[in-house]
């Protein structure tokens, strides 16, 4: 009878607690839907950070109320959280944010593993219970290992070309699709061969080894110009692997959170290819960005006309409206906060100031956006591409902050440019140009400039940082 009760007791309690976890966990999914929405936006994507963060954390909570964990396991979590701390925060608080594509793929690649490492893990449970795999079960297990396995290598490979430690350039040799190919075929056919014979033997280690070549095989063939977008298809292929692994582990939250990461992955892989007139099936399967710096330089002797920060403050005191095109340069120069001192100096003369914003300025989604947000630039200075191309006749000057393909004419003009066909911001419409760069020297398409050749074109030679201190200094005194 005791026993009865204490068991109707438990049951009772269990019952308590799993609701307790599913509301957590909707509470959760919530916000992690909020969060994608609101990071859509430059305005709410504070909001959008902190209710992805919020989420997480109600994620684990709620996974930690949901399993039954015995205490000295909790040594194990606390002690691997604290670890994981102690190497993500400085990563964090000291990168660059002209390396956050690098730490990006770092944070990717140990994802994937651990995704991969707990399927291996569900497996060997499998295997040592001498229990029969159900196929759907298996189907999900596969596609958890071999994904996982894939993002790893695939984002360590992505980091290497990015941070420079292999050559960027993309490494093709003759029947590398077939290659590719058959090993993931042999993946395939491991995890096949498992699901009818589960055991600790060739087929797991075939399974293992063609994952892990699979990813190496993908992102080798493809150039450092196009890591960024890899980046964000290896994004999804962790989230989709997450996703299988939430089938597996019969976790909902896993599947949606896994899924939400997979789909906007997937999008944003999508964006950035159009934003930079690229093949989406071309960068899936590699080689491309080959032809890049291929056209640098034609060796012809053309001239320029150069100017000084005073030359440029004396035409800016007399303009009403500027648009101001920042790029990659501003980013390495650090000078946003610079910019907000001459924007805030212009907009107090009632000049119209405006920030034009490409996709793909800087060497990340984004970058531009956050940088004149961390300076505390207004939103609503900052327009797209779309918006601000037809207001550049309007302007009476552009200025071009270490910006340089993403407003080179060669993409609207030139065929045989690798720029060809990108959108790109018409800078060459407004009636002066000043372009603010340290030398004549290319971008990263690596191909001359012919903005810089124009009439209407000024020169302004230096350090980004340093020739808008001058500026602002001059417009100040002048
Ligand atoms: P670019 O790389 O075309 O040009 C940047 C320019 O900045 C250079 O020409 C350089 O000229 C100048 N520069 C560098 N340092 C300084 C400095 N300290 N002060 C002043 N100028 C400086 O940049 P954009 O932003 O115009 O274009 C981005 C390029 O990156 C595009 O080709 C895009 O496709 C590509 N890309 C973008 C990704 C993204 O997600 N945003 C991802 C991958 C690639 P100089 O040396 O003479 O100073």
């Amino acid at each position: 009878m005791n026993l009865l009760a204490i068991a109707a007791e438990t049951a009772a309690e269990t019952e308590t607690t799993q609701v307790v976890a599913d509301y957590t966990y909707i509470l959760s999914a919530f916000l992690f839907i909020m969060s994608l929405k609101w990071m859509s936006k430059v305005k709410t994507s504070r909001r959008g950070n902190y209710a992805g963060t919020a989420a997480m954390i109600l994620a684990v909570v709620g996974t930690m109320i949901a399993t039954h964990i015995e205490a000295e396991a909790y040594m194990w979590i606390f002690g691997a959280i604290a670890l994981g701390g102690a190497i993500g925060i400085p990563m964090a608080v000291f990168m660059p944010m002209t390396a956050v594509p690098q730490r990006t793929a770092l944070s990717h690649a140990f994802g994937g593993l651990a995704v991969g490492m707990v399927g291996i893990a569900k497996l060997l449970e499998f295997i040592n219970a001498g229990q029969e795999i159900h196929t759907f079960i298996m189907v999900v297990l596969g596609a958890e290992i071999l994904l996982g396995f894939l993002t790893f290598t695939g984002s360590m490979v992505a980091f290497a070309k990015l941070q420079e430690l292999i050559s960027s350039s993309p490494v093709l040799y003759p029947g590398r699709n077939f290659v590719t190919l058959t090993t993931f075929l042999v993946a395939i056919g491991s995890a096949v061969m498992l699901g009818i014979q589960p055991e600790v033997g060739p087929f797991l280690y075939a399974l293992i080894i063609s994952s892990l070549l699979v990813g190496v095989m993908l992102v080798m063939p493809i150039g450092g110009a196009d890591m960024p977008t890899v980046i964000a298809i290896l994004n999804a292929y962790a989230g989709l692997s997450a996703s299988a692994m939430g089938f597996v582990l019969n976790n909902k939250l896993l599947i949606i959170a896994g899924a939400l990461d997979g789909s906007s992955g997937l999008i944003l892989a999508i964006i950035m290819c159009k934003a930079m007139n690229r093949s989406f099936l071309n960068v899936l399967f590699g080689g491309v960005g080959q032809t890049a710096a291929a056209t640098a330089g034609t060796g012809e002797q053309r001239t320029v006309a150069s100017y000084t920060p005073s030359d440029a403050a004396a035409i800016l005191d007399t303009a009403k409206h500027v648009i101001i095109v920042p790029g990659y340069g501003m980013a390495v120069a650090q000078a946003q906060h610079t910019v907000k001192e001459l924007y805030e100096e212009l907009v107090s003369r009632k000049v119209k100031v405006q920030f034009a914003i490409h996709p793909v300025a800087g060497r990340m989604p984004g970058h531009m956006n956050v940088l004149l947000a961390e300076a505390d630039i207004p939103y609503e200075a900052l327009v797209e591409l779309d918006e601000i191309n037809p207001v550049f006749p309007e302007a009476d000057v552009a200025i071009v902050l270490g910006a340089n393909d993403v407003c080179n004419p060669a993409a609207r003009t030139q065929k045989d440019s690798p720029l060809y066909g990108m959108p790109i911001l018409n800078v060459d419409k407004a009636h002066t140009v000043m372009v603010v760069k340290r030398s004549l020297g290319s971008g990263f398409a690596g191909i001359d400039n012919e903005l810089f050749y124009l009439d209407k074109t000024m020169m302004i030679f230096g350090d980004a940082k340093k020739v808008v201190t001058e500026v602002v200094n001059e417009v100040k005194n002048g």
